[in-house]
């Protein structure tokens, strides 16, 4: 009977270890699932708003956050220029250094338009 136990803790940690590896090779494609759910978020805005909002890529404050993959982004309007931010956290922080936000705004709309050249 103990030698039962025995094969059953091996057969389900040899279980596990397969899940894992089966795991591994869908990975990469977790990337491209979310670029489809924030294209699919973007596709809420209006056709203006997105390519406003495609044009500055990731949050103003959370810049390593793409914009769309928290839900749809929320637009505001800093000093007559509109900017984007991941969620309402953000939309605080934005506000509260205006003249920051906006030159992170800037750096971004540059970095998407490299990014786009490569
Ligand atoms: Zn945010």
């Amino acid at each position: 009977m103990k030698r039962f136990c025995l094969i059953a803790t091996c057969v389900c940690g040899l279980a596990f270890s397969l899940v894992g590896c089966s795991g591994a090779p869908s990975a990469p494609s977790a990337g491209s699932n979310a670029d489809t759910k924030q294209a699919a978020t973007l596709v809420k805005l209006s056709d203006e708003d997105r390519v406003s909002a495609t044009a500055q890529g990731y949050c103003a404050v959370m810049t390593s956050e793409p914009l769309g993959s928290m839900g749809v982004p929320l637009k505001l309007s800093i000093k007559d220029q509109t900017i984007w931010v991941c969620c309402k956290g953000c939309e605080k922080k934005a506000l509260a250094n205006p003249d920051q936000t906006l030159a992170k705004v800037a750096e971004l709309k540059a970095q998407v338009i490299s990014d786009q050249s490569k």
